[in-house]
């Protein structure tokens, strides 16, 4: 399973990539915010999260997949993952931050991202 952590950046920098064209700035993995977090807009005090599915438990087909060996210790680091994720946004928007997760499988289809991080930024 070493092939998808390695490729884990990927999603991040497409997503970057797609925010730049459409001409927002950003700041990337800013250390005084809890968790670092991937892509932040400090002006608009908005947050989005790159998720890779299989990682971060997303409630698609790769999201749910098992490891064959090892599957309780990976099940307990993914789920680990997932709590972390939601108590890191918990506090993120107690802190006054709108948080927006773009999943791995949703970049697929371009356009609809575009749609999405534009909604949220607009929003
Ligand atoms: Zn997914």
């Amino acid at each position: 399973m070493a092939s998808i952590r390695s490729k884990d950046t990927r999603p991040e920098l497409l997503v970057r990539s797609v925010i730049h064209r459409l001409g927002y700035r950003f700041r990337l993995h800013r250390k005084d915010l809890p968790g670092k977090p991937d892509i932040v807009f400090p002006g608009r005090r908005k947050i989005i999260f790159v998720h890779g599915c299989f990682w971060h438990l997303h409630n698609c087909a790769n999201g749910q997949a098992r490891q064959r060996t090892n599957p309780s210790y990976w099940k307990r680091k993914r789920e680990g993952n997932a709590a972390r994720d939601s108590r890191l946004e918990a506090v993120l928007k107690l802190l006054g931050w709108q948080v927006l997760v773009v999943w791995e499988c949703t970049l697929t289809d371009l356009d609809l991202v575009r749609k999405s991080v534009r909604q949220f930024l607009e929003s």
